[in-house]
């Protein structure tokens, strides 16, 4: 008991009243047993890690860094291998030289693909910024300039696989499928490893040697296997997202086939310098501890969405993924239906941070969105999306995005600071 009204106290010297406290705490108590599953989830995966890194001998002398070409960089190349270890894969390219996801992506494909190509996603539009890769927004260096064509085939209405349409879209000059697992910032569900495997194996049924690739931001961790165990010849994500477990100041991946993670090697250096150069500097600490942190962090991620699923549909909002599904990835939308609510709620995200605390976020226009955005994050690592940070695009229906949380307490407050400021402007009642 005296545990609880201390921890009350101090939730109060953050502005949280008595009332949104205890709200939150009812809430909290009804998700113990979920929390406890998403727990051992992430026990089965910091096992996985550990016993990659033993596997692949990582020692001090790896924690080092090289300057200049960095050749025989032991660090780079251990990582490599416990990457490939964790994800079961031939061989992996980690490195600080791939800037984001989307360059990650970008290369993954530029990489594999040829002129006179096809590439094809059977799960709808990829995320916004590969429509510039692809080309489906005009863009210079896109792939469509070198030659490469693109075909979409839409989810089904109820969200399910278009297996005709597929296999309708799929010909001669189809080299590769790309499968975005997260749903990202759309309202299609994000897709289980069961669900891409049964994907995979549908289209290497009609054509064998065709590149399945899976863009797996923000996916890594959620469940026991990944989608390289499910038939998928590469995964590609971004380390300043779940793999990089907050640590990793930078930073992509591609893991698969040995083939498909050579020429990625090759298009990022040089033809025939490939995975041999590329110093590390001073940042493979940051990757190793970063990696074995990242089961336990994407699960404090996890619970931070599910709490605010539970908390905000508790008062009546729309909420996606809703509180009781089952979860791919990490992203949650809250829709208000007016934009007092996206602002308040991301006033409150931004009130709870580390960082940057007494800033006061606001809408702006931003290149490339058709309306203002307005986005929170007090992060420790800029724009990094595996810490707690939110965002909205002030449009009806007026929903917010939410992810992240290095760990549950934090995403704990940041969610009752948001409910705090809700709950201020009159936009919620809570009883
Ligand atoms: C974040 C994300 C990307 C792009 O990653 P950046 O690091 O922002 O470039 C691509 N695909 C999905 C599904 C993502 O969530």
């Amino acid at each position: 008991m005296e545990l609880r009204e201390i921890t009350k106290k101090q939730y109060e010297a953050l502005g949280i009243s008595e009332r949104v406290y205890e709200f939150g705490e009812k809430i909290w108590d009804g998700l113990k047993e979920r929390f406890d599953e998403t727990d051992r989830i992430a026990e089965c995966n910091q096992l996985k890690v550990i016993n990659a890194m033993q596997e692949s001998r990582v020692s001090e002398a790896c924690l080092m860094g090289t300057t200049g070409y960095g050749y025989n960089d032991l660090g780079r190349d251990t990582l490599e291998k416990v990457y490939a270890r964790v994800f079961k894969t031939e061989d992996a390219l980690v490195r600080p030289q791939i800037t984001c996801g989307t360059h990650a992506l970008a290369l993954a494909l530029m990489s594999n693909l040829r002129p006179g190509d096809e590439l094809i996603s059977p799960v709808g539009k990829p995320y916004d910024t590969l429509e510039e890769v692809i080309g489906i927004r005009a863009s210079k260096g896109s792939l469509s300039e070198y030659g490469v064509s693109y075909r979409q085939v839409d989810l089904l209405k109820d969200g399910g696989f278009d297996y005709d349409g597929i296999k309708e879209a799929i010909n001669d000059r189809t080299k590769l499928v790309t499968i975005q697992r997260s749903k990202g910032y759309q309202t299609r569900p994000t897709l289980s490893v069961k669900r891409i495997g049964e994907l995979i194996s549908f289209i290497k049924g009609i054509k064998p040697d065709v590149i399945c690739m899976v863009d797996n931001c923000y996916g890594e961790f959620m469940e026991l296997t990944e989608p390289s165990e499910a038939g998928a010849d590469m995964v590609v994500g971004s380390l300043i997202k779940n793999p990089g477990g907050g640590l990793a100041p930078i930073g992509g991946y591609i893991a698969g086939r040995k083939e498909c993670v050579e020429n990625a090697a090759y298009r990022l250096t040089s033809p025939g310098l490939g995975k041999e150069v590329g110093a590390s500097l001073g940042i493979l600490k940051d990757f190793y501890q970063g990696l074995f942190l990242a089961p336990t962090v994407t699960a404090a991620a996890l619970k931070s969405a599910i709490f605010a699923a539970n908390i905000y549909e508790a008062l009546g909002f729309e909420v996606f993924p809703d509180s009781k599904e089952s979860r791919h990835d990490i992203i949650q939308s809250v829709t208000f239906g007016k934009p007092e609510g996206v602002i308040a709620f991301c006033k409150g995200i931004q009130a709870a941070a580390p960082v940057d605390s007494n800033v006061v976020p606001e809408a702006w226009d931003m290149p490339g969105y058709d309306a203002p955005v307005i986005m929170a994050a007090g992060a420790f690592v800029s724009g990094s999306s595996i810490e707690l940070s939110a965002d909205g695009p002030i449009k009806p229906p007026y929903s917010v995005f939410f992810q992240g949380g290095l760990t549950f307490p934090h995403g704990k407050l940041g969610i009752l600071k948001s409910l705090q400021y809700i709950s201020d402007e009159g936009i919620a009642k809570i009883y």
